[in-house]
C-alpha cells in the first residue's frame, strides 16, 4: 500500500500507466497528406508546365489556392482528431486503489508501481501485479492467452518459468474480472506490462470508417470516374478545336479537381467529431463513431430500470422482521430482530462510505447509510465479525452470500431477491428462536413482498445459516437457510424520465424496460413514467425460456416491461427485435451484460455505476446513467445525420452546376466558360467552408417528431439525388445566363468573369437553401448559423474584391465589372434562393398532402 506522496514519486519515476499508441501523425505530415490526391499532383505539374510556357501568374495563383486548400484541410483534420482523442480520454477506465490507508477511485492511468488495487467482477485490470488476496477470483485472459474460458486465480506460487496462462497468482493489465474479488500489488505499468509488450495490440488508434463513409466513398469513386471521363472528352474536344494542349489539359484537370467531391467522407468525419463533442457535453460519450449514425435509426430502446429510469438513490423505507413492519425512522438497536437484520445487512455488503465518498452498489450503500444513521460503526462491525469467504452477487443468481466468524462460530449470511430466496428457506427466525419454515410463512412473506412492491419498493430478503465449521463457501451452501427478514427500499423515478419516455414514443421509438427487479416493482415504476399502461402487466423473463425464436419475435411486440430478467434473456429479446428489422439500443451495467451490449446495434453502458467490462463492450457511455440522455443522443444522432446530408447536398449540387455550365458551353459551341484559376478559387471558397458550416447547423427539435430513418435506406436516395440535380440545374441555369449576357455584351473574357462571379455567389447563397429540406427563408432559422453567415460573408467579400479591384485582374484572369454588371451577377445568384425555396415548399406540401 502506498501513501499519496509515494504514489506521486513513483509516477514521476515510472511515468503514467498508459500504452503509447502507434506514433501519432505530426501536423506537418497531415499537411503533406493533403497533396497525396493524384489529381492535385497532376494539377501542380500542369501548372508548372504552363508557368514555363509563360503563364507564371496562373501558376502562382494555382499553387496558392492549392496550399490554402491544404491548410484548411489540415486544420479540419487536426481539430477533428483532437476532439476524437478528447472523447477517448473521457471514457478512460477507472481503478480502485488503497492509498493512505483508504479506498480511492482514480483514473487507471494514475495507477503506479506498488499500488494496492482492489478488483471485483466487472472490473478491468489496470496494470500487471501479484495477488495479495483472492476470493473466488476468475479472470478472462483471452486477449493475452487466447484462452476463451475465464482462469481461476489463487495465491499459490506457480513453478518457475510457467507460461502466462499458468501464472495463477498474477493478474495482467487489460483483462476483465468475470467473478469474485481480490487485491493485488502492482508490479508493472504502461508499456512494461505484458500487454504493452505485444506490439500488435497497440495499433488501436485507427478508427474504422462508418457505414456512411463507406457508402459515400464508393459513391465518390463512381462519380469521380464519370467526371474524369467527362473531363477527358472535354480535353480531346478542345484539342480537336485547335486549342493549346497545355491549356486544355490544365482546364480539364482543374475542372476534375473542382468537380470531384473528394471531401465527402472527410465532411462526415468532421461533422461527426464536432457532433460527438456536443453529445459528450450532454453526457453521452460515443466510443464507436458509427453509433452516431445508428442512433438516428433506433426504433427500440431497451433500458434497465435501476439507475437509468430511476435515480439509483436508494433509501431504506421499511423493515419486516419477526412478522412486524417497521418504518426506517423507527428502527432501533434495542429490538434484537432489527439489530440482527441491520448487522447482517452491513456484513453481507461490499460497499463503503469513506469520508462521504460512497463506493459500491447503491442498493448496498443504502444499507450502510442506514446503519450509520442508527449509530452502528461500519468498520467496527466488519472488524468484529471478519469475512471468511463469500459467494459474490450475480444477476443470474440474484443473491449473494458471505461467511463470517461470529462469536466463535462460522455463520453464512445470504441476501437477495425474495422470490429466489424463498425457495431456499428451511427455518425461520422468530423472537430469538428458530423454527421450521412453513407454507404459511411463505405466503405471509410473499404477501408482504407484494405489498412493498406495489408501492414501487425494491425488496431484499435476508437469511443465514450456521455452518458446522469454517469452510470456503460453495453454491450448494445456499440451501436450508433461516429466514430473518425483509428490507424494502425506495428508488424514485428520475424526474425527467416521464418526459423522456413520452418524447421517445413521439419519435416513433418503443421504450422497453428490462430489469432484474421484481415484476410488481418494475410494473409500478413503469406505470409512473408512462412505459406501461395502467391496466397492463409486466412479464417475467422466465416466460420466454420455452419460446422458440420465431415465437419470441411475435411475443416481443406486445411487451413493454420484462422483470427478473437474466443477461441471456436480454440477448434473446434484442435479437428478436432485430430480426423484425429494428435497430435496437440496449442499456447494460452488469458484468454479464457485455454480450447483450455487443449484440445490440447501440450498446449503452452506464458511466457511473457500470462495470468496466460493460463500458468496454458498449458503443456509447452515459456519464449520468440517465435514460433521458439516450433520448437526447437520439435527437443529436438524427440532427447530425441531417446536417451531413445537407452538407453533401450542398457540395454535390454546386459541383454539378459547374459541370452543367461547362457542358452547356461546349454543346452550344461557346468558348470555355471558366479559367482553371476560377474553378480552383470556387473550389476553395465555396466548397469546404460552407459545407462544414452546414454540418454545424444548430439542431432542430422537429427531428423528434419524425419516424426513425430506416438503416437500410441509403443516404443517396432517388429523391435526394433528384433534389441535388434540380438545385444544381438551377445554379447552372443562372450561371449560364450570366455567361450569355456577358458574352453577347463584351465577348469571351467578360463572359467568363460573369459566369465565375455568378457561380461563386450562387453557391454561397445556396448554402442557405441547404440548411433544411424544408423552406426556411421566412423563418428565423435562416440566420441561426453564425458559421454559415461567416462563410458567406468571407466568400462574398473576396469574390467582390476579385471582380472589382483592377490590381487582381491579371492574377485571376477576370475583367473588372462595373456596378450594373456586378448587380446582374448578384441578382442572378440571389434568384437561386427564391426558386429553390419554392421548389422545397412544393415538395414538402406534396409530402404533407
Ligand atoms: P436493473 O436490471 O434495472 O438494473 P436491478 O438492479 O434490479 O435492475 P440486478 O442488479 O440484476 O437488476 O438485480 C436483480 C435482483 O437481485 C434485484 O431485484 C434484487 O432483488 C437482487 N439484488 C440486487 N442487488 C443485490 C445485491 N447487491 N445483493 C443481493 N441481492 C441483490
Amino acid at each position: 500500500m502506498l501513501t499519496s506522496e509515494q504514489a506521486r514519486k513513483n509516477q514521476e519515476k515510472f511515468g503514467l500507466n498508459e500504452l503509447t499508441e502507434g506514433k501519432r501523425k505530426s501536423t506537418f505530415r497531415i499537411f503533406l497528406e493533403q497533396f497525396k490526391d493524384f489529381l492535385v499532383v497532376i494539377l501542380v505539374i500542369a501548372a508548372f508546365v504552363s508557368g514555363f510556357l509563360g503563364d507564371v501568374e496562373s501558376t502562382i495563383v494555382i499553387l496558392f489556392v492549392i496550399i490554402m486548400n491544404a491548410i484548411l484541410g489540415t486544420v479540419q483534420t487536426v481539430k477533428a482528431e483532437k476532439s476524437l482523442n478528447g472523447l477517448k480520454q473521457l471514457s478512460a477506465p477507472a481503478a480502485k486503489v488503497v492509498r493512505d490507508g483508504t479506498l480511492k477511485q482514480i483514473p487507471s492511468r494514475e495507477v503506479t508501481v506498488g499500488d494496492e488495487v482492489i478488483i471485483e467482477a466487472g472490473d478491468c485490470i489496470p496494470a500487471d501485479g501479484r495477488l495479495l488476496t483472492c476470493m473466488s477470483l476468475e479472470i478472462d485472459e483471452s486477449t493475452l492467452t487466447g484462452e476463451s474460458l475465464p482462469v481461476g486465480k489463487s495465491l499459490e506460487e506457480p513453478p518457475k518459468g510457467a507460461a502466462l496462462g499458468d501464472q495463477t497468482n498474477r493478474v495482467f493489465s487489460g483483462n476483465f474480472v468475470t467473478y469474485g474479488r481480490g487485491t493485488y500489488e502492482v508490479t508493472a505499468i504502461g508499456m512494461k506490462t505484458e500487454v504493452g509488450k505485444i506490439a500488435g495490440l497497440l495499433n488501436t488508434a485507427s478508427e474504422k470508417r462508418t457505414p456512411l463513409q463507406i457508402s459515400l466513398d464508393e459513391f465518390g469513386k463512381k462519380l469521380s470516374i464519370i467526371i474524369l471521363v467527362f473531363c477527358g472528352i472535354l480535353f480531346v474536344m478542345s484539342i480537336l478545336r485547335g486549342g493549346s494542349v497545355v491549356d486544355g489539359f490544365l482546364f480539364a484537370v482543374a475542372l476534375a479537381v473542382a468537380a470531384i467531391p473528394e471531401a465527402l467522407s472527410s465532411i462526415v468525419t468532421i461533422v461527426l467529431s464536432f457532433g460527438t463533442q456536443k453529445m459528450a457535453n450532454e453526457h453521452a460519450i460515443i466510443r464507436k463513431l458509427k453509433a452516431v449514425e445508428g442512433l438516428g435509426s433506433v426504433s427500440i430502446i431497451c433500458s434497465d430500470k435501476t439507475g437509468t429510469l430511476t435515480q439509483n438513490k436508494m433509501t431504506v423505507e421499511e423493515y419486516y422482521v419477526d412478522g412486524n413492519r417497521t418504518s426506517a425512522e423507527d428502527i432501533s438497536l434495542d429490538c434484537h430482530g432489527q439489530e440482527l437484520l441491520l448487522l447482517y445487512s452491513i456484513l453481507c455488503n461490499d460497499s463503503s462510505n469513506v469520508q462521504g465518498q460512497e463506493i459500491g452498489d447503491p442498493t448496498e450503500t443504502a444499507l450502510i447509510n442506514l446503519g450509520k444513521r442508527v449509530g452502528l460503526g461500519i468498520t467496527d462491525v466488519r472488524d468484529k465479525y471478519p469475512r471468511l469467504s463469500e459467494l459474490p452477487f450475480d444477476s443470474d443468481r440474484k443473491c449473494m452470500s458471505t461467511e463470517h466468524k461470529m462469536n466463535g462460530r462460522a455463520v453464512m449470511i445470504v441476501k437477495g431477491a425474495v422470490d429466489v430466496l424463498m425457495e431456499k428457506m428451511a427455518f425461520v427466525w422468530e423472537d430469538n428462536f428458530v423454527r421450521t419454515f412453513t407454507k404459511g410463512d411463505k405466503e405471509r412473506i410473499n404477501a408482504q413482498n407484494l405489498e412493498f412492491s406495489q408501492n414501487g419498493l425494491r425488496v431484499l430478503a435476508f437469511a443465514y445459516k450456521e455452518l458446522e465449521e469454517e469452510r470456503k463457501l460453495a453454491l450448494e451452501d445456499e440451501e436450508g437457510l433461516t429466514f430473518l427478514g425483509l428490507i424494502a427500499m425506495m428508488d424514485p423515478p428520475r424526474t425527467e424520465s416521464k418526459e423522456a419516455v413520452s418524447r421517445c414514443i413521439q419519435a416513433g421509438i418503443k421504450p422497453v424496460m428490462i430489469t432484474g427487479d421484481h415484476k410488481i416493482t418494475a410494473a409500478a415504476i413503469a406505470k409512473r413514467i408512462g412505459i406501461l399502461e395502467e391496466d397492463s402487466e409486466a412479464c417475467e423473463g422466465a416466460v420466454i425460456d420455452h419460446m422458440t425464436d420465431s415465437e419470441l419475435q411475435d411475443f416481443v411486440e406486445g411487451i413493454s416491461v420484462y422483470a427478473r430478467v437474466s443477461p441471456e434473456h436480454k440477448i434473446r429479446i434484442v435479437r428478436a427485435w432485430q430480426e423484425k428489422g429494428n435497430i435496437v439500443a440496449m442499456t447494460g451495467d452488469g458484468v454479464n451484460d457485455a454480450p447483450a451490449l455487443k449484440q445490440a446495434d447501440i450498446g449503452v453502458a452506464m458511466g457511473i455505476t457500470g462495470s468496466e467490462v460493460s463500458k468496454d463492450a458498449a458503443s456509447m457511455v452515459l456519464t449520468d446513467d440517465n435514460f433521458a440522455t439516450i433520448i437526447k443522443a437520439v435527437e443529436n444522432g438524427r440532427n447530425i445525420y441531417q446536417n451531413i446530408k445537407n452538407s453533401i447536398q450542398f457540395l454535390l449540387s454546386g459541383n454539378f452546376a459547374a459541370i452543367l455550365v461547362v457542358l452547356f458551353a461546349s454543346v452550344a459551341g461557346l468558348p470555355v466558360p471558366f479559367e482553371p484559376v476560377h474553378l480552383l478559387f470556387i473550389n476553395l471558397l465555396t466548397d469546404s467552408l460552407p459545407a462544414i458550416a452546414l454540418g454545424l447547423e444548430p439542431h432542430r427539435a422537429e427531428v423528434m417528431r419524425q419516424k426513425p430513418r430506416s438503416m437500410k435506406e441509403s443516404i443517396l436516395t432517388r429523391e435526394y439525388l433528384f433534389c441535388i440535380g434540380t438545385e444544381g440545374l438551377c445554379i447552372g441555369v443562372m450561371t449560364s445566363i450570366a455567361f450569355l449576357v456577358g458574352y453577347w455584351s463584351d465577348g469571351a473574357a467578360f463572359a467568363s468573369t460573369m459566369a465565375f462571379g455568378t457561380l461563386c455567389a450562387s453557391r454561397l447563397i445556396h448554402g442557405f437553401n441547404c440548411k433544411s429540406p424544408r423552406p426556411v427563408v421566412f423563418s428565423s432559422a435562416i440566420c441561426n448559423n453564425v458559421y454559415l453567415i461567416g462563410a458567406f460573408l468571407i466568400g462574398i467579400v473576396l469574390i467582390t474584391c476579385v471582380m472589382t479591384l483592377s490590381g487582381l485582374k491579371g492574377i485571376f484572369k477576370v475583367d473588372t465589372l462595373n456596378m450594373g454588371q456586378l448587380l446582374t451577377v448578384y441578382g442572378l445568384a440571389f434568384l437561386n434562393l427564391p426558386v429553390v425555396q419554392i421548389l422545397k415548399w412544393v415538395k414538402t406540401r406534396r409530402v404533407v398532402l
